[in-house]
């Protein structure tokens, strides 16, 4: 031990690394865990947003600071693809699950061998079977609530599905009414509405109180029930991990042997330090993450490091119904319509699933009716009733890995530090395409079933914040960046925990699934060493 400054050290302290690095020291190893971001406690979050007049911009409260920039820094992110892709992406101690929206799905078997059922995208190189026990240890730890008899493939069998060996920690929440409605009248027109697993225990949890359904999670849980990365990152710190905060990553120092052998970060003003361990987990997100390989020129022989990026790119509804709903009552999500989940039409299009937001709209609806320009008296009523009425379908599609969707460091752009920022290429293919108008049927569907008026009908592509495909797994290091196991294909003590190594982004959000990965990686590393 002597000679290195760790057994392990973790590069991101988001949800994803903080679960490899608590799990790493409950091994037994000695284990850094590096973070971009400052550490900051929650009721200074809360001030920051009380504080905010941008209450719609779900980074404003948080830290965007010169040496740690966020995805809406001017300039940081730089598009030259058709798609202005920018997935909200903060940088503090926990990361990005500070402001999620904390929807925690497994993948069926079924999206896990795209290729070999329906001929597109990529197959994992690992099955279900294997993913499953650490799905179950990744929502121990999330603290989540979920229905442990429904059919999550939206077929509407009567069984629970995908298969599960643990129950889920937590009883799901009880229906909203608005949720409930929805359900009770589409529902009954064949679409089948499924009850999201989320991470917003419905009990006291692991120190957490219950979700008492304010619908503030987005950007912050004012009471630290719904789950985010920091809570992951302080139980690593009490089991001994050492916590090293405002330290960007920025070099991968290769030595003999393929090895990884330290890693070289800067503080806030630009001082160099060196970090040597036996192993190196990067966990520095789906953007961060390939770009760290890429300006370390570490594990890209396959040249698929940055490529194959993959969002969960959607479309949305907004319309207003011909009864009173009362949205933005309970958690943020609820569930959603999941009809379009599992079935030959693969082949040919996207899966798709219609999410139905649960915000509270008047500050929305407050905004159009004044670019009406009605005031006053009107303005209160017309405010009160839509805001009743408001029905928020938010859709997103599978997305297929295509090379050519890429991020990589900026030419000729850096930051405070010196680092490169970001340009990234991403278009939306036909596969995805060939899916719209099934979803605008549905949009019709939806609307006519509730005697609705519409209020956006906005088909174009909306970002999702679900990084995918960026250091791809897969079976072949000519085509893959990591294996199963997810190590590096070019060095065999490097992994990558983070939600860039799916290869099939299926529709479900992605961050269980990466953290369920991060889980077993840590449990492989610890039988190394
Ligand atoms: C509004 C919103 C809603 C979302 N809702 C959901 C949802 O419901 N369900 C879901 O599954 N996903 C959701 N997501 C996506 C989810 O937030 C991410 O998948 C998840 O946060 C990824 O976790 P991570 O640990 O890989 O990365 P992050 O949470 O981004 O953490 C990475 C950490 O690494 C640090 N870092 C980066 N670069 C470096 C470096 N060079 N050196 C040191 N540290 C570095 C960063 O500062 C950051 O703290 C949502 C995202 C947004 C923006
Ligand atoms: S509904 Fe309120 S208490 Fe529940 S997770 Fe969201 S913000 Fe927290």
């Amino acid at each position: 031990m002597a000679d290195f400054d760790a057994d392990v050290i973790v590069i991101g302290s988001g949800a994803v690394g903080s679960n490899a690095a608590y799990e790493l020291a409950k091994q037994g190893l000695s284990v850094i865990l590096m973070e971009a971001g400052p550490r900051l406690p929650r009721w200074k979050i809360l001030q920051n947003f009380r504080a905010s007049p941008r209450k719609g911009n779900h980074n404003d409260p948080y830290p965007n600071l010169p040496y740690a920039s966020n995805s809406f820094t001017d300039g940081y992110l730089e598009n030259t693809g058709s798609f202005d892709l920018r997935p909200g992406m903060l940088r503090l101690l926990g990361g990005t699950t500070w402001h999620w929206a904390a929807a925690t799905w497994r993948f069926t078997p079924e999206d896990m061998k795209l290729n070999s059922l329906y001929g597109v995208g990529r197959d994992w190189p690992i099955g279900y079977d294997e993913l499953e026990p650490f799905y179950g240890l990744a929502e121990v730890e999330l603290g989540v609530a979920g229905s442990d008899t429904q059919d999550q493939s939206g077929q509407g069998r009567d069984l629970a599905y995908p298969p599960r060996s643990t129950p889920y920690p937590a009883p799901p929440e009880a229906d909203t009414y608005y949720f409930a409605r929805l359900r009770d009248r589409i529902g009954a027109e064949g679409y089948n509405f499924v009850h999201e697993p989320n991470a917003r225990p419905t009990v006291t949890y692991d120190g957490r109180p219950a979700c008492t359904g304010n619908n503030n999670c987005m950007p912050v849980c004012p009471i630290g029930a719904m789950y985010s990365g920091n809570m992951t990152a302080q139980k690593a710190e009490d089991e001994g991990v050492q916590i090293i905060t405002e330290a960007t990553a920025y070099n991968l120092e290769k030595g003999e042997g393929g090895k990884i052998v330290a890693v070289h970060y800067k503080t806030p003003d630009a001082e160099s330090h060196r970090l040597t361990a036996k192993y190196f987990m990067v966990a520095a997100n789906g953007f961060e993450t390939p770009k760290l390989l890429m300006i370390s020129d570490v594990a890209n022989s396959s040249d698929q490091v940055g490529r194959n990026l993959m969002d969960h790119s959607g479309m949305g509804l907004q319309f207003l119904a011909d009864e009173a709903l009362w949205p933005g009552r309970g958690p943020v999500q609820q569930g959603g319509i999941f009809n379009w989940r599992e079935g030959e039409f693969r082949r040919e299009h996207s899966a798709i699933k219609h999410a139905l937001s649960n915000n509270v709209p008047n500050k929305m609806i407050a905004e159009r009716l004044l670019a009406q320009g009605i005031v006053g008296t009107e303005l209160d009523e017309k405010i009160r009733d839509m805001s009743a009425r408001f029905v928020d379908v938010s859709t997103v599609f599978e997305m297929l890995p295509h090379p050519e969707n890429r991020l990589q460091p900026h030419a000729t752009r850096k930051d405070a530090l010196g680092i490169p920022t970001l340009s990234i290429n991403y278009d939306i293919d036909d596969y995805v395409k060939a899916a719209v108008p099934v979803v605008k049927e549905d949009y019709a569907n939806f609307v006519r079933i509730m005697g609705g008026e519409v209020i956006e009908d906005d088909t174009g592509f909306q970002n999702r914040d679900h990084i995918m495909g960026t250091v791809i797994m897969g079976d072949d290091p000519a085509t893959s960046v990591v294996n199963g196991e997810c190590r590096t294909w070019d060095h065999d003590n490097l992994f990558l925990a983070t939600t860039g190594v799916i290869p099939a982004s299926g529709l479900i959000n992605p961050t269980l699934t990466a953290v369920a990965l991060a889980i077993r990686s840590a449990q492989i590393i610890a039988k190394e060493i």
